[in-house]
């Protein structure tokens, strides 16, 4: 009995002491998390949660497990070597990487953490859904301080089109959920999906982008992709520094099925968040869109079913048009193509009758020399495999003619799928900054230095500032043209036979370029740079390989001074001399018929080019060596 009393007096005691024991670790526990979430709180970078009014989910601290945000990182994921998929993570997990508490960055390979913000139940997500524009409005009203105030938000709306470059105050009082008008052609309707049609993975990209805009693109998104499609949306932040953008957007994210959230620390642009996205990605596809689109229904599928019979195509879905002030929905009837100039900027081209005529049906995909940047769709492998954008170009700007080109050159095809419809607020105007206004023309030199092969010298002709910083900066593509060979691509004069020969047409093309050289005197004709006011002087000089003793005879009859493309032969009191190409088809006198023998003659006169000195003059054809000349073939033309 009474050992019985003691050890039960014993047993009790010893409950007592774990009790304490408990309520200790319990009290450690508290101290040492809340300082944590304070300081993170201090860089405004962290999730906020302690502000955010819902109690509906749990922020779990998990282990440190996986960086996404140290520079040196940075650059792993952008050449997307040795990256596994989201593979630790659930499909419902939010991934956050956070900035180091003290706001510096760590050039260690030291791990950092990433936050998971579990999934909010089903249930509860039905009930946020009804009320999607009370939050839209709540979130607008939201201080950096966690307080609301009516007037803020009334500042944002006089400030939205500079601010975004849209009317983002009518765009917020548009729904989250807003139907589109059907827009497809009837016959797009009756087609059935394969079955087993890959899935995909749609990266959002964004910078400071419109809560209203950017919310109203992923709930399109998931309203009409059908969920046995869709994998996963990955959100990438580019820094974004709008204060609704980071705990709002988590919280309202979180309670997403299947929608992700990368937070990069450093300004990666359009290009390398979207490399960021798909190295994360699981789909079998990517789709990289715009973050102010909205998807009409049945966008997807076409795009899936064209890539799942073909896994080398890069697809895009027909572009209509958000109009950035009225945001107002506007299909495009016109069938279309994307296209590039010399410039190597983008535009839309309808097609010619006799392209509409060939089609075999209204609702065949339009082989398209390139697609627009907006959103682009193809499978992850082959865009990984074919090296993805080019990782040196900087932010955005040209990598949807890089891919496109690179395309085309290295085995793939570039389409558009009049059966899909998404549309695209065109912005305004740029609403960020570039940190350099250059940053475009340097993407640009590096397409032309990657893909152009000779005809680089047509877009530095047609791009004065390209070529400018072209010769002052001399870029290197080494690596682009390294993977070029790797991939056994074909040459630019491919692309202009095949794919556009619109680019570059027969008329325009020069029969015979380089050094006009002289048989009777050894002398090579030279554009005198001092011009008179009527244009250029032409004169003889020893050959060399200036700039100014380049010209191009071109199927219009037409001799064009290289470096000026503008500038043709033309006849002045007897006299041969540069003048502006008038591109008369009749009765020019900048027509001229170079002979088999070497003669060059005008054909308004009938006369022939002859060296008198060193001047060029008009003379009766004779035949003598002083009118006799040569096209130097150091610049063959498919070498120029
Ligand atoms: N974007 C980005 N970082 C940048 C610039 C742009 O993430 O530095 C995003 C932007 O928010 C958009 C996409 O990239 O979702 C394409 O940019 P934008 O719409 O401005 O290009 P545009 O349609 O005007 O050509
Ligand atoms: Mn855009």
């Amino acid at each position: 009995m009474f050992l019985r009393k003691r050890c039960r007096h014993s047993s009790r005691k010893w409950q007592f002491l774990l009790l304490l024991l408990m309520l200790g670790f319990l009290l450690v526990m508290v101290t040492v998390l809340n300082p944590t979430a304070k300081d993170l709180n201090k860089e405004g970078e962290s999730l906020q949660v302690k502000s955010i009014p819902n109690e509906g989910y749990q922020v779990d601290f998990g282990e440190p497990q996986e960086i996404l945000d140290t520079q040196e990182d940075s650059e792993q994921y952008l050449s997307m070597e040795g990256l596994s998929p989201f593979i630790s993570l659930r499909e419902d997990e939010l991934l956050v990487a956070i900035e180091s508490p003290t706001g510096k960055r760590n050039h260690t390979k030291v791990k950092k953490g990433y936050r998971m913000v579990r999934q909010q139940s089903r249930k509860q997500e039905e009930g946020r859904q009804m009320q999607d524009s009370e939050f839209l409005l709540q979130s607008h009203l939201v201080k950096e301080d966690g307080s609301h105030n009516q007037t803020d938000a009334g500042e944002q709306a006089i400030g939205g089109l500079e601010m975004y470059g849209f009317n983002e105050a009518l765009s917020k009082q548009i729904p989250l959920h807003r139907e589109l008008p059907e827009v497809r052609h009837p016959l797009c309707l009756k087609q059935e999906p394969s079955p087993n049609l890959p899935t995909a993975s749609v990266i959002i990209c964004f910078h400071d982008e419109a809560w209203s805009t950017l919310l109203r693109t992923i709930h399109s998104v998931l309203d009409t992709a059908p969920k046995s499609y869709l994998r996963e949306i990955i959100l990438v932040d580019d820094l974004s520094k709008q204060e609704y953008l980071k705990s709002s957007l988590s919280e309202y994210i979180s309670k997403l099925s299947g929608v992700k959230l990368i937070r990069s620390n450093k300004r990666l642009g359009a290009i390398q968040g979207r490399m960021l996205g798909a190295a994360r990605a699981t789909g079998d596809v990517v789709v990289f869109m715009d973050s102010h689109c909205e998807c009409h229904s049945g966008w997807l599928e076409p795009l899936l079913e064209r890539l799942a019979s073909d896994r080398r195509r890069i697809v895009s879905p027909m572009i209509d048009v958000i109009d950035w002030k009225t945001f107002h929905y506007y299909h495009i009837t016109d069938l279309q193509k994307g296209v590039f100039d010399w410039r190597l900027d983008f535009h839309w081209k309808p097609l010619t009758e006799h392209e509409k005529k060939v089609r075999l049906s209204p609702i065949s995909p339009i082989r398209s020399p390139a697609v627009p940047g907006g959103v682009i769709a193809m499978h992850r492998h082959y865009f990984q495999n074919t090296g993805g954008y080019d990782s040196d170009m900087t932010l955005s700007g040209g990598e949807n003619l890089e891919l496109s080109i690179k395309a085309w050159l290295c085995g793939g095809s570039v389409e558009i799928l009049p059966c899909s419809h998404v549309g695209h607020v065109y912005h305004a105007d740029v609403p960020y900054t570039f940190p350099d206004e250059e940053i475009i023309e340097r993407n640009k030199i590096r397409i032309a230095e990657t893909w152009l092969d000779s005809f680089k010298h047509l877009f530095y002709k047609h791009d004065r500032l390209a070529c400018l910083i072209s010769k002052a900066e001399k870029p290197n593509c080494t690596d682009r043209i390294q993977l070029k060979k790797r991939l056994g691509c074909k040459g630019f004069l491919w692309f202009i036979s095949n794919v556009y020969p619109e680019l570059y047409p027969v008329q325009d093309r020069p029969r015979f370029s380089g050094k006009l050289y002289n048989t009777g005197l050894g002398l090579c004709m030279e554009y005198q740079s001092e011009k008179d006011a009527l244009g250029g002087l032409l004169k003889l000089s020893s050959c060399s390989d200036s700039i100014n003793q380049r010209f191009e005879y071109n199927g219009m009859k037409e001799i064009r001074f290289g470096s000026t493309p503008q500038f043709c032969f033309d006849v002045r009191h007897e006299e041969v001399v540069l003048q502006n190409c008038t591109k008369e088809m009749e009765n020019s006198s900048q027509h001229w018929d170079i002979k088999e023998n070497g003669m060059i003659v005008h054909e308004l006169s009938g006369k022939c080019i002859e060296t008198m000195k060193t001047a060029l003059c008009l003379q009766k054809c004779n035949k003598e060596a002083i009118q006799i000349w040569q096209f130097d073939p150091s610049y063959p033309i498919e070498k120029r």
